[in-house]
């Protein structure tokens, strides 16, 4: 293993009264492969009365993609989607040329803990029509104290069946009693690991919950020492080869598709359907480049 970066998230108001942890994209680290966006949400008991209830809101030139610990989510779409998802469950949505959706607690008052990501799109796929699918049962062994649920890709002979548009790989690695793990890497695959719980040790280096350590490519094992009752995501995948931009909740590969993803949103154009059963929409906040470079670049 090359030097290993310690990266600290940093707290994020998603609105809606909740904070959530932010590993990428930082100042040091924007992807990890096509992974360019992670969200650590809890865990946390809300309120009575309480919950996540997120309006609707656009999607472009990216996947969705939800791994939930505990609680239980309802996630409903412009596609038409409406699906509970369950712990140990992956919803995986590929926004492409255009996608809304809506995510609630099915419950107040109760526990939630998932991670939330995002995966660029390639150019090749960034326009492709969106897709939605949920995933209730994941390739998932136990492995030297370890229980490792494969989320995305392929990892030691056992393939996660969704399809991503890059070679990449996701999986949470649980050790309950506490574990010396070590796992095969592809040295092709830039890495980076979120603890979700507990603490880990990777070589000399100790790291608790919510540091992201950046594990660069070129390695082709990883050994892990995990604290009992930790829990990490381990995500890579081939180094992503073209710019992204990210704005609001828009993916792009130049300011005049970012520019106009948001005109069609405040537009209520056709690209980005209602959701049946939410009349709450965000309001995407004002663009972050000047009204003469948007004249011009729009
Ligand atoms: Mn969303």
């Amino acid at each position: 293993m090359t030097t290993i970066q310690r990266i600290a998230g940093r707290l994020s108001d998603i609105g809606e009264g909740m904070t959530v942890l932010r590993a990428l994209p930082t100042r040091q680290r924007r992807m990890v492969g096509a992974w360019c966006f992670l969200d650590h949400l809890g865990p946390l008991q809300f309120a009575p009365g309480q919950g996540m209830h997120v309006g609707a809101h656009p999607h472009t030139a990216l996947q969705t993609f939800t791994w939930l610990i505990e609680g239980e989510v309802l996630h409903r779409d412009s596609l038409g989607s409406e699906q509970i998802i369950r712990p140990g469950q992956v919803n995986l949505m590929t926004a492409g040329h255009g996608v809304v959706h809506t995510e609630d607690s099915t419950a107040d008052g109760q526990r939630l803990h998932a991670a939330q990501l995002w995966i660029a799109l390639p150019p090749a796929a960034a326009d492709c029509p969106p897709a939605f699918e949920h995933f209730p049962e994941l390739p998932r062994w136990e492995q030297d104290g370890c229980v490792i649920t494969l989320l995305a890709g392929s990892f030691a002979g056992r393939t996660m069946p969704a399809c991503f548009h890059t070679p990449l790989v996701g999986l949470d690695i649980h050790s309950p009693a506490g574990a010396r793990c070590t796992l095969p890497l592809d040295p092709g695959f830039e890495y980076g690991i979120l603890l979700l719980e507990g603490a880990m040790r990777l070589g000399d280096e100790r790291f608790v919950v919510d540091e992201f350590a950046w594990l660069g490519s070129g390695a082709d094992s990883l050994a892990l020492d995990l604290a009992a009752g930790s829990r990490l995501l381990l995500l890579g995948g081939e180094p992503f080869g073209e710019p992204v931009l990210m704005w609001w909740n828009f993916v792009g590969h130049d300011r005049p598709a970012i520019i106009a993803a948001q005109r069609d949103w405040e537009a209520g154009s056709p690209r980005f359907g209602p959701v049946a059963g939410s009349n709450r929409r965000l309001i995407a906040p004002p663009l972050p480049w000047s009204e003469a470079e948007r004249r011009v670049e729009g």
